[in-house]
């Protein structure tokens, strides 16, 4: 029973008649802020009024050809901070729920075996996609409907990125990101998996293989860490650390009965989620600053309320106490904030919270791209340029966390593709003077 509860998804879908209601809320606002309010273009304003129409088919091309993780981005967008916070319908009573509906045509296509996208033969240069997020998987997608040969590499066991070692079953299914991965596959896109690009195999190898064009997706794996004693005690994790165990373990992870989670954002609502789902009675989250500060999604933080959690807002880290080598509790004092840019410690607030387990959710670090040939900025990530992904290497191209920090799947999705269309430039602006190049030796042959 614990298992499934941590496995189930947590927000029902829609009924066909309750889509179709829902979609006859829509104003169908000639200017469609909504649409304008998507960074993968997927075009809410389109696909609602197929929906409202009954020509869920019709929504299902709108979405696919916009978003190639059209049914991840349903249920993980942050649609409160993007097309629903722009919804004109707001003004109104509330904004039309564009994820659930964006999930119901989601959910049609794949009951129904539907299937939109065709690549044509992949007839073009080889190009290889480095690392699978979704980041990756937006770029190899784009590039194979272009018809290029596509290969994406991949270090882990299984593709998909944070869709898969991170995000919590309860928002995302693992089934969905399966599904998603193969659309791909049948794309034409080859998968390396358990290769780590800089390690089991060099960019210049990949080169002599006949890859043309890299397109560097590698992301933020590295986690930050507190700066207080008792980090090396055994029990201190990572938000990437615990995730990544229990989600592949199915809810069969075991976790201790009092855990404390440090952070604010969606990752440590994730962890904090999860560490109750898994079973454990007393879950804490210990944060830095306000609640109302928080950046964490506020229906994330609405259900981790729901399950209990205790939120501990303004208490800063101090020490982990342990006890023959693993944690027993998490040392925190209380801080009064005078403006938001200083704090002073308040003494006597000092709280000891016991725990079995403590997750620090406090930020990723990005991957080493000098494996590339690639500069890193002072954050460590890629030098890229933040809408193609060119970078100062003409054939290499980087997309998605690694050039923005970490931002959302559905920005990291933009980003893939408008890799994939920098990328399709290059290649032909070689083609095309290649062909150039070989034409004048032609006319030179046939003076001689
Ligand atoms: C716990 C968690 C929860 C999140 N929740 C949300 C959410 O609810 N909504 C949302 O929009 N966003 C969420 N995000 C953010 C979102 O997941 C990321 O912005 C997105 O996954 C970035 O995609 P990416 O392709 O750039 O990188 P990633 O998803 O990090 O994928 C990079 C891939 O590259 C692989 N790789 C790394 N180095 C190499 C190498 N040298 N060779 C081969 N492969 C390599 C990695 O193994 C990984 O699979 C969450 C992130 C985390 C960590
Ligand atoms: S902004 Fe809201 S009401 Fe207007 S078209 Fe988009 S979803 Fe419909």
């Amino acid at each position: 029973m614990k298992g499934k509860d941590y496995l189930s998804e947590a927000k029902k879908a829609y009924s066909p008649l309750n889509a179709i209601e829902e979609a006859a809320r829509c104003l169908l606002c000639h200017d469609a802020p909504c649409s304008k309010a998507c960074p993968a273009g997927t075009n809410p304003e389109k696909f609602i009024r197929s929906i409202r129409f009954r020509n869920v088919k019709g929504a299902v091309e709108t979405i696919r050809t916009a978003n190639i993780l059209g049914a991840a981005c349903a249920r993980v967008c942050p649609y409160d901070k993007l097309c629903e916070e722009a919804c004109s319908r707001t003004g109104i009573d509330r904004p039309i729920d564009i994820g659930g509906l964006q999930r119901y045509a989601m959910d049609f296509e794949r009951a129904s075996g539907m299937k939109v996208l065709e690549a044509p033969a992949a007839a073009l240069e080889k190009v290889a996609v480095i690392g699978s997020g979704p980041a990756g998987l937006a770029a190899a997608a784009g590039l194979a409907l272009k018809g290029y040969k596509v290969t994406v590499f991949e270090a882990r066991e299984q593709a998909g990125g944070w869709l898969t070692y991170g995000i919590v079953p309860a928002r995302l299914p693992q089934d969905v990101v399966d599904y998603e991965v193969q659309y791909v596959k049948d794309l034409g896109v080859e998968f390396r998996m358990n290769t780590r690009v800089g390690k089991d195999v060099t960019l210049a190898a990949l080169e002599a293989e006949g890859f043309e064009a890299f397109c560097v997706t590698v992301g933020l794996q590295g986690s930050a860490t507190l700066d207080i004693p008792g980090l090396a005690l055994s029990g201190v994790t990572t938000a990437a650390a615990f995730l990544a165990e229990a989600k592949p373990s199915c809810g069969a992870l075991q976790v201790p009965s009092d855990v404390v989670v440090v952070g604010g954002g969606d990752v440590a609502m994730d962890c904090a989620t999860t560490a109750k789902e898994l079973g454990a009675k007393k879950v804490t989250i210990v944060y830095r600053r306000t609640v109302e500060e928080m950046p964490a999604n506020k229906a994330e933080l609405e259900y981790a309320n729901k399950l209990g959690v205790s939120i501990l807002p303004s208490f800063k880290p101090v020490e982990v106490i342990g006890e023959n080598g693993a944690v027993k509790a998490f040392k925190a004092v209380g801080l009064d904030w005078l403006d938001r840019n200083t704090s002073v410690e308040v003494p006597e607030s000092s709280i000891q919270l016991k725990a079995g387990l403590v997750i620090q959710a406090i930020g990723q670090t990005a991957e080493d791209v000098s494996f590339a040939g690639l500069g890193a900025n002072s954050k460590g990530l890629a030098a890229a340029d933040a809408e193609t992904g060119k970078t100062s290497i003409g054939n290499v191209f980087a997309a998605g966390d690694i050039v923005n920090g970490g931002k959302t799947v559905v920005e990291a999705v933009a980003r893939g593709k408008a890799s994939a269309e920098a990328i399709d430039a290059y290649l032909s602006s070689v083609r095309e003077s290649k062909a150039t190049d070989k034409e004048v030796a032609a006319q030179k042959e046939g003076v001689r």
